[in-house]
């Protein structure tokens, strides 16, 4: 059964870019509530913890360097069907075959630099939110 929550960061370059609150206005303007949010810097070898599923692929170093240049915004988020439905909003992982209207359709500058992630499950979108936020409230 589908959970109502998700998380996303909003990646270094869309964050040093100033982008950050056209992407939240986006999401919010999908339906999504934000239910924890911060900024943080992740170091290289933190960045690849959380991208570790990753690690035996040919991106994995440079992903890492990149997810560690800069500061991120790390984001739960809920809503009916939310990993779904964001992965939608977001967009195909490279912004060339995004679909036009989505986040890295608009924001993206690369297949690496891509301004945002998303969890590709409910299960993982558990994990990654708790790699960030020990604790989540409910309203
Ligand atoms: N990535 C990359 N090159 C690739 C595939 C992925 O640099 O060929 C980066 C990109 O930033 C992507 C992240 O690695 O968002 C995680 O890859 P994944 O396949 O999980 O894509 P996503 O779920 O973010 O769409
Ligand atoms: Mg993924």
């Amino acid at each position: 059964m589908a959970t109502n929550r998700t998380f996303t960061m909003i990646k270094p370059d869309a964050f040093g870019d100033g982008k950050s609150g056209a992407i939240i206005k986006m999401i919010e303007e999908a339906g999504f509530k934000i239910i924890a949010a911060k900024v943080t810097k992740l170091t290289k070898e933190r960045a690849g913890q959380f991208y570790a599923v990753h690690k035996e692929r040919p991106f994995y170093s440079s992903l890492c360097e990149y997810m560690s240049s800069g500061p991120i915004m790390a984001i739960i988020l809920e809503k009916e069907n939310a990993v779904a439905d964001f992965r939608k909003l977001i967009g195909a992982t490279n912004p060339a075959d995004a679909a036009e209207g989505t986040i890295r359709k608009l924001y993206a500058k690369s297949m690496e630099a891509n301004a945002v992630h998303g969890s590709d499950s409910d299960e993982n979108a558990a994990i990654e939110g708790n790699f960030y936020f020990s604790k989540t409230e409910e309203f």
